[in-house]
Order: structure tokens, then sequence, then C-alpha cells
């Protein structure tokens, strides 16, 4: 069953206005955390629900890598706690969210806020949050050598891990 991403949650935050909440108005989400190279931007999450490669050209355009590792999170487990990035609207799903001080392309905010899509590179402990699918694999370059067995699927329409069975999530 294909399910728009847009779907995967959500939730009214978003990132532009995350920063405004109060520190101590919520639970800490310090589970993972994470931010840009120069450290103007931090951010923590409390729990991923998914976590993928994904090959499509715009991520590689987004990130500057030949592939991007991303950790897919409910709005209300993702807080910015320092710094507001720049937001660039790439599509009409949402906007990619980035440090405007250092350039460090940081996440994917899923239109109204309703998920995060967190690339992996940013957290401070990536070994946490391994892959588990990849996704986008008819972009995949040539001479990109990926020996792991995940299951692959063509296209970015993939349901909820609940919904697609194989490993549970977090
Ligand atoms: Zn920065
Ligand atoms: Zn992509």
């Amino acid at each position: 069953m294909a399910t728009d991403p847009d779907d995967y949650s959500r939730g009214p935050v978003r990132c532009s206005d995350a920063p405004g909440l109060p520190r101590g108005a919520r639970q800490s989400l310090a589970a993972l955390a994470g931010g840009c190279l120069c450290g103007a931007i931090r951010y923590e999450i409390a729990r991923v629900f998914d976590v993928m490669y994904c090959h499509c050209s715009r991520c590689r355009k987004g990130t500057g890598g030949a592939v991007v590792a991303c950790a897919y999170v409910e709005a209300n487990d993702f807080q910015l706690i320092r710094g507001r990035p720049k937001i660039y609207v790439s599509s009409p799903e949402g906007n990619r969210c980035f440090c405007g001080e250092c350039g460090s392309p940081l996440y994917f905010e899923g239109r109204g806020g309703r998920y995060y899509s967190v690339h992996v590179g940013t957290l401070d402990d990536p070994e946490r949050v391994p892959p588990r699918i990849h996704q986008c694999v008819e972009a995949t370059l040539s001479w990109l050598r990926l020996t792991d067995d995940l299951p692959r699927v063509v296209g970015n329409t993939l349901p909820h891990p609940d919904a697609r069975g194989g490993p549970s999530s977090a």
C-alpha cells in the first residue's frame, strides 16, 4: 500500500515556531541530540519512528551527499533547542531546513510541520539510528556500492513502518 510520506505524522509544531517554545513547558527530548557543524542550531529528538536511505536526486542536491540517511520523527518528538534554521521551500511536500551560518543541511520539515526527516549525519551519535530500508533506489548512482541486504524500494511512497511489516519501529 502506498502512503504519501506526508501522512506519516501530524502535530502542530513547525520548526519555524519551535524556538519560541519555553524550555520548561514540555518534557525533555534528550533521547537523541544533534545540530549543525558550527553549533548555531541544536535539536533534540525523543523518538525516531523510521530510518531510511534516500537515493533521490533532490536529496543529493539538498545534502551534497551521494545518498542521504534520514531519521523520521513525529512532530511532537522533535524540538529545536538553539537557533533558528533557514528554510527553503523545496517542494509542495515541505521545506528543507539548514543553518544560515555554516550551511549544514539539517532536516526536511513535512508540510505543516507534521513530521521531520532529520539527516542522520547531523546527529551527535549517528551510530544509534541505523537505516532499515532504501528508497528511490531507481535513482541510485551507478558507482555507489552498498552491500547491505536491507529492503530496497522504488520511489518515496513508503508507508509507515507499522504498515509495511518487517522490522518494527524503535
Ligand atoms: Zn551552523
Ligand atoms: Zn530523497
